[in-house]
């Protein structure tokens, strides 16, 4: 088992005026479970590929453990990787697709079985041993390509968009035996994915990428909770956090009638370099349902364009007047809320529950408080 450090590693493709992988500095610590999350084309897979030795670096390093590994052939990382096709040798069993590192490698025949056949036991793979790839569904290939990973004993595992090719059910329950097995081998693992919710399900850590660019690192509650700008606010979670640009006012900003006072801090970050607009984040169950009889408290009025029903929650997709103009935003209330379509509502915002970031360079401001004036 081990570390894995990128140190400022840059990967840069010749035909590409961006690098695909800029500078990247990450630290994934032993044991851990780290998700490179990010869209299509962020860079991702690349990171994983120069890990792996799949990919050159630049300029920077990479480190496994205290050992520099930026020019090592993949074959000297002591790393496994499940990839996304899966690339099981078609005219070979599940068992000898399995086994063929440990063959490779010239380990003993009865060694090299007894593991194969722990593995089995811990995929559940028992029954498909003897059968070829062809043969089996998508999730009986996706665990036999775990397994031939798992029956070696790397210090690294990687894993490039493994349940791609699965149904939801699938990748569900894959994605499941994936965490368990990780938490029972305690080996460091580094998985890619483009999908947030598959990323916040498994992952001890998210490092969120953009454009090659690493964009924050945290746990999947702190990425959630304290977006480090409003891509990654924008990027994790489901539906999306309504963003919303707005003036700024002396003591906060506005959004439809609702007043959202802001800290000192926040407004004094918000105004830096001459800006008088605020970019303001709500995540859609942020919002209060306001009863139709109380017209005291102000609300912001909306009108349900369409209704998303999941079957467990009820997402309300709407359009609202912000002051500004039209803004479309997705509002999840509690319980299972029986407005349909042109159905006109009034809601509220706790106002703690507000995410606050620069209209000029999307970051997250300040939210401390401070009584100091505003300069
Ligand atoms: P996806 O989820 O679609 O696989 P990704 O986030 O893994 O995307 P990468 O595959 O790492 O992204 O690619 C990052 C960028 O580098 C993209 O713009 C891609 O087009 C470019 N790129 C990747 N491989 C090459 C290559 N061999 N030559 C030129 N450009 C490349």
């Amino acid at each position: 088992m081990a570390s894995v450090t990128f140190d400022k590693a840059t990967r840069r493709f010749p035909s590409r005026e961006r690098p695909a992988v800029d500078s990247l500095d990450l630290e994934i610590e032993d044991g851990e479970f780290m998700v490179l999350l990010g869209p299509s084309g962020c860079g991702k897979s690349t990171c994983l590929r120069m890990l792996a030795g799949l990919e050159a670096v630049d300029s920077g390093s990479v480190l496994i453990g205290v050992r520099d590994v930026t020019h090592l052939p993949p074959r000297d990382r002591d790393i496994a990787m499940v990839f996304q096709d899966y690339a099981l040798l078609p005219h070979l069993s599940a068992a000898d697709n399995m086994g063929f590192a440990l063959k490779i490698a010239l380990m003993s025949k009865v060694r090299a079985r007894q593991r194969v056949d722990h593995a089995a036991a811990v995929l559940d793979l028992e029954q498909y041993l003897g059968r070829r790839p062809r043969t089996l569904a998508g999730g009986e290939r996706q665990r036999v390509a775990t397994g031939r990973v798992l029956v070696r004993d790397p210090r690294v595992y990687l894993m490039d968009e493994p349940l791609s090719n699965l149904d939801a059910r699938l990748r569900a329950q894959t994605r499941t035996e994936i965490v368990r097995l990780q938490n029972h081998l305690g080996i460091t693992t580094v998985y890619v994915t483009h999908d947030q919710t598959e990323a916040m399900a498994v992952g001890d850590r998210l490092a969120v990428l953009k454009d090659g660019v690493l964009q924050q690192v945290g746990t999947p509650k702190e990425v959630y909770a304290h977006p480090a700008n409003t891509f990654v606010g924008g990027f994790v979670g489901s539906p999306a956090m309504n963003l919303f640009r707005l003036p700024l006012s002396a003591d906060g900003a506005r959004l439809g009638a609702l007043d959202i006072p802001l800290t000192r801090a926040t407004l004094r970050a918000a105004a830096a370099g001459g800006a008088d607009e605020i970019v303001l984040g709500v995540r859609p169950e942020q919002f209060e349902l306001l009863p139709p009889e109380d017209r005291e408290t102000a609300g912001l009025d909306l009108v349900v364009e369409t209704v998303e029903d999941t079957g467990a929650v009820v997402y309300l997709h709407a359009t609202a007047w912000t002051g500004e103009g039209l803004a479309a935003l997705v509002i999840r209330l509690p319980g299972r809320p029986a407005h349909g379509r042109g159905a006109v509502l009034r809601v509220a915002i706790r106002a703690d529950a507000v995410h606050c970031f620069s209209a000029s360079t999307g970051r997250r401001l300040p939210e401390d408080a401070d009584t100091s004036p505003v300069s």
